[in-house]
């Protein structure tokens, strides 16, 4: 499917991945690169592995042998159930690596070879098993509280998540403790050059207050994964119902994305989009272009906002838009949704959102096999 905008839309986001946002080439450096010199960060064994660096590379028994894997944060999980969590990748790493410890230096000279002749050929710039580092090359407020931020790509790779996945970002305090959060990739999954992700700021919100002092373009920024369990592929589902709030529409966007870049895929897509006004409703204008699809609905819901308001404030919401005023609540979805064993729920937004969502479908009689919590 071709776009007619150049790769881009009034929000700044790419829809496709064909064309590509043009930019400066820079260099990305990776976090293994930077341990070597000394910042101190993190290693994972495999880095250390393919860098034939060797933690006891004293010719003794421990030669070729890297770094002992670094145990995650408990902010590094996300709490989410994904399949592997970061804590199992840790135990499968640590494995390995005793595994290794008990190989002559033969064979793991032999395994670190076939590894390197591997790593030569992936085409994907984020690991599950390290922490990788990526420019920032722009940080656009899309809102009063979210910001769009773009991340640079090296050369050749995607970011390699499937959709509906996310990644896990870590900066340090001013204590130079490490705080990981979860985001989720808004750009197309096979877009190169740069990946894409929407950030509300919290004021009190711990990693939130570091991105809002420290982001600026050209600083460099550590992310890890995929992780995530939502499996899609074409016609999997009749309809898709997808309720979110806030950033919670960023997971949405992969998959209405997937949905509709593929012209033999026929599931319906249903986006009920909750935010206080219409000054909050992120990424409108994809929203829109989203709308021209026979497959594609969306009904905006105002939690702080009336009719009369809304008559009086230029805003975003346009001629034709389905507005509704008030929350998403359980009658709404009775009325709305009726009670039909194809629809699929998604649902992302706060812990209180999904916990009110999940807790009307039940008693709408939907069954916990219909709805998945990004
Ligand atoms: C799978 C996944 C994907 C996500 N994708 C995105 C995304 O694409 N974009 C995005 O913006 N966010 C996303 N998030 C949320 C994101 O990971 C962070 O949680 C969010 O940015 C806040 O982080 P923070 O450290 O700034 O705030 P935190 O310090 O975690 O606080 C956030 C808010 O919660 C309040 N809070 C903190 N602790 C408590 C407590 N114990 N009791 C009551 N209130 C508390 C704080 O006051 C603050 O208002 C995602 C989360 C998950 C799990």
């Amino acid at each position: 499917m071709e776009w007619s905008n150049g790769g881009l839309n009034k929000d700044g986001v790419s829809l496709s991945a064909g064309k590509k946002r043009p930019r400066e080439s820079h260099t990305v450096e990776q976090s293994g690169v930077d341990d070597k010199k000394g910042c101190g960060e993190p290693f994972s064994w495999w880095t250390s592995l393919m860098l034939g660096i060797t933690a006891y590379d004293d010719g003794g028994n421990d030669e070729w042998l890297p770094e002992k894997p670094q145990k995650p944060l408990p902010s590094d999980c996300c709490g989410t159930g994904c399949s592997p969590c970061v804590n199992d990748i840790y135990e499968r790493e640590m494995e390995k690596w005793f595994e290794l410890q008990r190989m002559s230096i033969e064979e793991r000279q032999r395994i670190w070879r076939g590894k390197q002749e591997a790593q030569s050929e992936t085409e994907k710039a984020l690991s599950p098993e390290k922490y990788n580092k990526f420019e920032l090359i722009s940080f656009i407020q899309v809102s009063r509280d979210s910001f769009l931020c773009s991340f640079k790509l090296p050369q050749n790779q995607t970011l390699g998540i499937k959709v509906g996945q996310h990644a896990t970002m870590r900066l340090k305090d001013h204590e130079g403790k490490y705080i990981a959060r979860q985001y989720t990739p808004i750009s197309p999954l096979n877009q190169k050059d740069h990946f894409e992700v929407l950030i509300k700021l919290y004021s009190d919100g711990l990693l939130s207050t570091i991105i809002g002092a420290t982001f600026k373009p050209g600083c460099l920024v550590e992310w890890k994964g995929p992780f995530g369990e939502f499996q899609y592929s074409p016609n999997r589902f009749k309809e898709l119902v997808m309720l979110a709030c806030g950033t919670g529409i960023a997971p949405m966007i992969q998959v209405i994305r997937a949905v509709l870049e593929n012209e033999d895929d026929f599931t319906k897509l249903r986006l009920l989009y909750a935010s206080k006004t219409q000054h909050d409703i992120l990424l409108k204008n994809l929203i829109n272009e989203f709308s021209d699809y026979w497959n594609f609905s969306v009904m905006y819901f105002f939690s702080s906002c009336n009719e009369e308001k809304l008559s009086l404030d230029k805003g975003q919401v346009c001629y034709g838009d389905c507005v509704k005023f008030g929350r998403i609540d359980q009658s709404i979805l009775e009325s709305e949704l009726g009670n039909s064993e194809s629809i699929q729920f998604l649902i992302c937004g706060t812990k209180s959102f999904d916990k009110d969502m999940i807790k009307y479908l039940l008693k709408l009689n939907f069954n916990y096999e219909q709805i998945f919590k990004f």
